[in-house]
């Protein structure tokens, strides 16, 4: 799938590895100068930036804790003395803790909380109001099917991904109008280090490829293509959507 985003500028969370590695791909390749963040310091010396440069795309790395506000408001101080504009928001960065509920500790609830749910509204707000004041902007949050079903051994991430759907419904009614598009996709099971745990108990694999109509774990490629598609021009009537990419996952 192709789409133009030249000239835009895409601010990716969760680049280093999975699905936000595969989506700053796809960003860079359909036109858009990529910035990617996550917290790993290998980030600016991994094989995205060579990959991206490769294709002669534009890329740039930015280590930033998502879990701690302070570390999310310099970022955004030091793009906005850069002059970067974000033009899309990407907010896919999350973390997940398996532990039944009645064993789920504070402290697994709060990292998933900080990282899944706060970090998006913070980033939301900042860049959305700067969207709002040029009356342009796409932002695409990576929610979930566990945006709709409960899941098992997983109360935070469902709880947090749950938000996400609203949060992004919310903002979708008050922005719309303002010319910025916030909308989420709700990938199903792609194969990924968050889904290694997973793929590596082959009871639960089992069951979870015989229930998905498609019979196989996701690839993050096809993931970043309705992304790339919600974050351009073509999206451009798409409000408040949460989008399943999920094999098939959610109609069976
Ligand atoms: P992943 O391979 O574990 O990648 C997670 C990314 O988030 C990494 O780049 C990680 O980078 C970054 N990250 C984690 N904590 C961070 C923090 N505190 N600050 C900044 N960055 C942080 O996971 P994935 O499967 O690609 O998941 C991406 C998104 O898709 C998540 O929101 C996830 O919930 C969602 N999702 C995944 C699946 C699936 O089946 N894989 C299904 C539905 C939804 P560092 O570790 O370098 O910081």
């Amino acid at each position: 799938m192709r789409v133009d985003l030249s000239g835009k500028t895409a601010l990716v969370t969760g680049a280093s590895r999975g699905i936000g590695c595969a989506i700053s791909k796809t960003l860079a390749k359909n036109g858009a100068k990529v910035i990617g963040v996550a917290t790993s310091i290998e980030l600016n010396d991994n094989d995205l930036s060579s990959d991206i440069a490769g294709f002669g795309g534009s890329f740039r790395a930015y280590s930033c804790d998502l879990s701690d506000r302070a570390a999310i408001d310099a970022m955004i101080k030091v793009l906005d003395d850069e002059g970067k504009a974000v033009d899309i928001l990407i907010n896919n960065a999350g973390i997940i803790r398996r532990r039944e509920a009645a064993h789920h500790s504070s402290d697994d609830w709060d990292a998933v909380m900080a990282v899944n749910l706060d970090a998006v509204f913070l980033l939301c707000r900042e860049f959305g109001r700067r969207m709002l004041e040029r009356g342009s902007g796409k932002i695409v949050n990576v929610a979930s099917v566990l945006s709709f079903q409960g899941g098992i051994f997983v109360p935070g991430y469902a709880a947090s991904k749950g938000a996400i759907a609203q949060l992004t419904r919310s903002l979708a009614n008050e922005w719309a109008s303002y010319g910025v598009n916030v909308n989420a996709v709700a990938p199903g099971y792609v194969a990924t280090e968050n889904t290694a745990d997973l793929m590596a108990d082959p009871e639960r694999q089992a069951a979870l490829m015989d229930r998905v109509p498609v019979g196989r774990w996701l690839k993050p490629d096809e993931i970043a293509g309705p992304v790339a598609f919600l974050a351009s021009e073509a999206a451009s009537a798409i409000h408040g959507a949460v989008l399943p990419v999920d094999g098939g996952w959610m109609g069976r």
